[in-house]
């Protein structure tokens, strides 16, 4: 077992990009008290970057990036240059060139997380891998805990960063509300996948759900269906020529992008997509932020921002929190309690569009009013 030590200001769960940047923000501490920097370790299970759907960051965080001071360091992604989308019966283009903030990315999604790890580490944290929590004990203004490699160590506050699982906040009694049952099958394709100079991403409503593509920036493409885990299409899609078949049946995209001539080299891959939220999100020594807080709907193009804004902001409050600011959780709260009405604002609004035509499952259920009342808005 490789040595630790034992005392922590703050433990963050999870390294992902949510752990990172609050990692970092807690190794920063507040502007006036760059010289009281606490001591954050970050805990993360994996031994080394586990493959991801290939995700797209908007050029709505570019602002946010700057911010965290992250911008310049945006290296070895594929510009995102607009959306193409078949939604609510018509083909539209969102081409960024328009966009105030510019391009966004096609994320090397390997790459994203281990700069955002390098700044929480320059900036003072400690990130050990391959360990998880096994027991976690209060104890008289702190936590005790033992990791799986038997480590035992102490903390005055700890970050749930462990995205959809939300691990810590769940042992801590949290309430995990899944608000529907959204499920992505994904697959990566080689081969005549597009124009090299297509940077688009392509949305393409269906009867049972919709379709997402996109270039990747080491050249292959990904493919995903969103349909509901009780939907047979699903089904269906779990195999390459079943997937293959229905993707070259597609309307819009199968026209744009050539899916004849290409070949899966990984996939299908089914993943859970739905949105959830953490009830509540934070507590007496604790917050959680990214999916560990709230999980959004593909769709919205959103979780990574949403886990780069709720890294910094929970960052930011458990600084206050250690400073024994007792209502800067209450704040977090409330902050994500926006965050959500306004999420669900957005996302009733862009699936009404499409809601309104159709009459299978999928879409009865993506209404605005069901989508209102399970998430806010
Ligand atoms: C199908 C699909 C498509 C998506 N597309 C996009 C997109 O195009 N754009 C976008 O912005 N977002 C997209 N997202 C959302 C995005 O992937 C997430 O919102 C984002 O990864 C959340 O970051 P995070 O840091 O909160 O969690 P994660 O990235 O999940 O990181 C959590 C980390 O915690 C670690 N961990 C988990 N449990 C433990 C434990 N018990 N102990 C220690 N470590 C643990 C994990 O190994 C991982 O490193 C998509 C999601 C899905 C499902």
């Amino acid at each position: 077992m490789s040595r630790l030590n034992a005392s922590w200001d703050a433990i963050v769960v999870g390294g992902g990009p949510a752990g990172a940047v609050a990692a970092r923000r807690l190794a920063q501490g507040p502007a006036q008290k760059r010289t009281d920097r606490c001591r954050v370790l970050i805990l993360e299970q994996a031994t080394e970057a586990a493959p991801r759907i290939g995700e797209s960051l908007p050029p709505a965080c570019r602002p946010l990036l700057r911010d965290l001071g992250l911008l310049d360091r945006m290296d070895g992604h594929r510009p995102y240059l607009g959306n193409r989308t078949l939604w609510g019966g018509t083909v539209a283009t969102h081409d960024f060139l328009r966009d105030p903030h510019g391009a966004g990315w096609h994320l090397d999604r390997t790459g994203f997380d281990t700069m955002l790890q390098a700044a929480a580490i320059h900036a003072g944290a400690t990130i050990h891998r391959g360990v998880t929590v096994r027991t976690l004990t209060p104890r008289s203004g702190c936590w005790g805990m033992v990791t799986s490699l038997g480590h035992r160590l102490r903390t005055r506050l700890l970050i749930d960063a462990t995205g959809r699982a939300a691990a810590v906040a769940r042992r801590l009694g949290a309430r995990r509300q899944v608000l529907d049952r959204l499920t992505g099958v994904y697959v990566v394709l080689r081969g005549e996948t597009g124009e090299p100079s297509d940077s688009f991403s392509r949305i393409e409503a269906e009867a049972d759900g919709w379709w997402y593509t996109a270039p990747l920036p080491d050249g292959t493409r990904v493919a995903a269906f969103h349909s509901d885990s009780d939907q047979p299409v699903l089904r269906e899609l779990s195999s390459p020529a079943g997937f293959l078949a229905r993707l070259r049946r597609t309307r819009m995209i199968a026209a744009e992008v050539p899916v004849d001539a290409t070949t899966i080299v990984t996939g299908p891959v089914t993943v859970p997509a739905h949105s959830a939220a953490t009830d509540p999100p934070a507590g007496a020594g604790w917050l959680a932020v990214g999916d560990a807080a709230l999980a959004l709907d593909p769709l919205s193009s959103q979780g990574l921002m949403n886990a780069l804004f709720t890294g910094m902001t929970g960052g930011d409050a458990a600084v206050a929190m250690l400073d024994g600011i007792g209502s800067a959780g209450r704040g977090y709260t409330s902050l994500l309690s926006e965050v959500r009405q306004a999420y669900g604002a957005n996302l009733a609004y862009f699936y009404g569009a499409e809601a309104g035509r159709r009459s299978g499952d999928f879409w009865v259920r993506r209404a605005p009013d069901p989508i209102r009342a399970a998430i806010g808005g």
